[in-house]
């Protein structure tokens, strides 16, 4: 599947660290232009420079992919919970780079609580970063890929959002959103020639869930068929295959990267 992205242009957001950075840097490592958001410029171009250097260490020189191309990621600030920050950043990346062919919404944060502790900012600040956000890029992205009738969405939802979870009312309220913005999007825009999915990750070493309790961690251990938890790189893989040409005629669904932990 390396190479098999060559010349198309791929935003991912939040791809400064966790899932996302693994993600830029797999779809870079088959050949797309990658710009990857965080609300901080530092942030976000620190980690592409990190990203292109590492694909050199790999032995694929400065350049990075196997293919022989240059492996391209760039860093800008966007905080996505602003419209108008995300319909500017789409703009500047078709006007920049002539077109945009893949967006994986993957930004996400929690605010967690149970519900009867849970303040009005937690619900709006993890409502606004994680589903609205995924909106305002979804609805900017679609025109400059409705004119090359083709695209693809990857929105990153969790388990969190198909299960529900205590204390992530929040969170899981957002998660769930997103895959019903996933399925109606695909119903709008398939006759378009672009597909949208999503991807509910389980439970995945980040800075994310690094704060959960030992004993946490082994109750959540105990309830994964495949006894582990899962990296960035299990999802940047799936991330990778729904872009890919060999996803072609997949829509709307909602692939779990869990481990077995919702079934
Ligand atoms: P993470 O390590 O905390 O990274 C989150 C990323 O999102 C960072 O790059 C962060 O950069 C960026 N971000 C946060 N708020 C933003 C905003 N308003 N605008 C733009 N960027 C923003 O998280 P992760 O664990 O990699 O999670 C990535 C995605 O997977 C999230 O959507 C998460 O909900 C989902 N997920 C994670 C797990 C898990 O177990 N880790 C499980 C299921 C689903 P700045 O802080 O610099 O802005």
């Amino acid at each position: 599947m390396e190479g098999n992205l060559e010349g198309q242009v791929a935003l991912v957001t939040g791809g400064s660290r966790g899932i996302g950075r693994a993600i830029a840097a797999r779809l870079a490592a088959s050949g797309a232009k990658v710009v990857i958001t965080s609300r901080s410029a530092e942030s976000a171009s620190a980690a592409a420079e990190e990203i292109a250097s590492a694909a050199g260490a790999f032995g694929a020189g400065s350049s990075g992919t196997p293919g022989g191309g240059d492996i391209s990621v760039e860093g800008v600030a966007c905080d996505q919970a602003s419209a108008e920050a995300c319909t500017a950043l789409i703009k500047d990346i078709v006007a920049r780079h002539g077109r945009l062919d893949i967006l994986v919404n993957n930004a996400g944060i929690t605010r967690d609580n149970l519900i009867m502790r849970l303040k009005d900012a937690d619900w709006t600040d993890v409502l606004a970063t994680n589903l609205d956000g995924p909106f305002f890029l979804s609805r900017a992205a679609i025109r400059p890929m409705m004119k090359r009738r083709a695209g693809r969405i990857i929105n990153i939802s969790s388990v969190a959002g198909v299960m529900g979870n205590p204390g992530q009312s929040n969170y899981s309220a957002a998660k769930a959103g997103l895959i019903g913005l996933t399925k109606s999007l695909a119903k709008e825009i398939g006759s378009r020639g672009i597909t949208v999915n999503a991807i509910a990750p389980g439970y995945v070493e980040t800075d994310m869930t690094a704060e959960l309790p030992e004993s946490g961690q082994a109750k959540v251990l105990e309830a994964i068929p495949l006894a582990r938890f899962g990296t960035p790189e299990d999802v940047a893989e799936a991330v990778a295959f729904l872009a890919s040409p060999a996803a072609a005629y997949i829509t709307g669904t909602v692939l779990h990267v869990d481990g077995g932990l919702a079934m």
